[in-house]
């Protein structure tokens, strides 16, 4: 049975999820640049609305959303939506938790190379005519102590990955850790504070929460050893900007890596002027796959709530 209803799609997806959509009869407008004031004036015609990261759709904007039964993320964060004014207009919220979590883990994976060996440091000089070999002497992830902050979808999955780079796994989440998965990886279970200080590498997998921003502050990093790195897949705010600035310049942290920011898009954040620093712009779920992946998963649910069957 077709369901005629109508979407409004805020932000670049996948096509299959406009498909998917469509062969069920919603009416689907896809606007992936459309800006806040322009979302203000539709979205009171619409049941269904779907966002990635770039949209935030806030108090003001679910006043207006008269109709709106769905607010979609495609994606795993919802920090871009005010969840408590779509609670009180009873509007649901959902997400993809599925997409991202290889992708993700994968760029840590990356992340923690580049920083090892140097690579994007490399690329640039070569490009540039400079055969410095003998300046990029690395180190390999073998044997290294991980310590992943936040144990949930994408923290597993990279625990798994790097355990295949014989990687020791160090674990903190504030909830219990599953006694297989612990198993499996040869999980050490430790508080913040120990992962801190053991720690070659940190790579953070938390949601941006009170209880999370700054999480790793000036405090914490002196805690940590001089020659550890740190990386941040997870959302800008969990690491003091200003502290990590700080700890990189004089020596205090080897290296770090950031794909999420305090401030997005990161065009002129001056940690980007370190030579023991990468970036890469929000692109941790910006795979085919995981968009794939991410679409169908979002479609099925639209469906599956229009249809009263979850
Ligand atoms: P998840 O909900 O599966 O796992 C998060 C884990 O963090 C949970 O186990 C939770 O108990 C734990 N946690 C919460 N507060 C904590 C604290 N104070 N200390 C330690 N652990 C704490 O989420 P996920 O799917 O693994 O995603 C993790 C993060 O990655 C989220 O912030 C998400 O927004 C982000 N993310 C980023 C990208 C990207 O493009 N870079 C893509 C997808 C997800």
């Amino acid at each position: 049975m077709s369901i005629n209803q109508s979407v409004l799609i805020c932000d670049q997806v996948n096509p299959t999820l406009n498909e998917i959509l469509e062969k069920n009869g919603l009416q689907v407008t896809y606007e992936p640049e459309i800006t806040s004031e322009q979302i203000a004036e539709k979205i009171g015609s619409y049941e269904v609305v779907v966002v990635r990261s770039r949209t935030k759709i806030t108090s003001e904007l679910i006043q207006k959303a008269g109709k709106c039964k769905i607010i979609a993320r495609v994606g795993v964060g919802l920090d871009n939506i005010d969840q408590d004014a779509a609670k009180e207009k009873n509007i649901r919220v959902i997400n993809s938790v599925e997409g991202a979590m290889n992708a993700v883990a994968e760029l840590v994976i990356g992340l923690m190379l580049s920083l090892a060996r140097d690579i994007s440091r490399a690329d640039r000089e070569v490009r540039n005519g400079n055969w410095i070999k003998k300046e990029l002497m690395g180190s390999e992830l073998r044997g290294k102590y991980l310590g992943i902050i936040g144990l949930g979808n994408i923290g597993k999955r990279l625990a798994r990955l790097a355990k295949s780079f014989n990687m020791n796994i160090i674990g903190f989440d504030v909830i219990p850790i599953d006694e297989e998965f612990s198993k499996e990886v040869g999980l050490m279970k430790a508080d913040l504070d120990t992962l801190l200080a053991s720690s070659d590498y940190v790579s953070l997998h938390v949601p941006l929460l009170d209880s999370t921003k700054h999480m790793i502050n000036s405090e914490k990093i002196a805690t940590m050893k001089n020659t550890a790195r740190i990386i941040n897949t997870s959302r800008g705010g969990v690491i003091d900007e200003e502290a990590l600035y700080d700890a990189l310049k004089v020596g205090n942290l080897e290296g770090a890596a950031l794909d999420v920011f305090e401030v997005e898009p990161a065009t002129s954040n001056k940690l980007a002027t370190l030579p023991n620093f990468i970036s890469t712009p929000h692109m941790g779920a910006q795979t085919k796959e995981a968009q794939l992946l991410a679409a169908n998963v979002i479609a099925e649910k639209i469906i599956q709530i229009l249809r009263g069957v979850i």
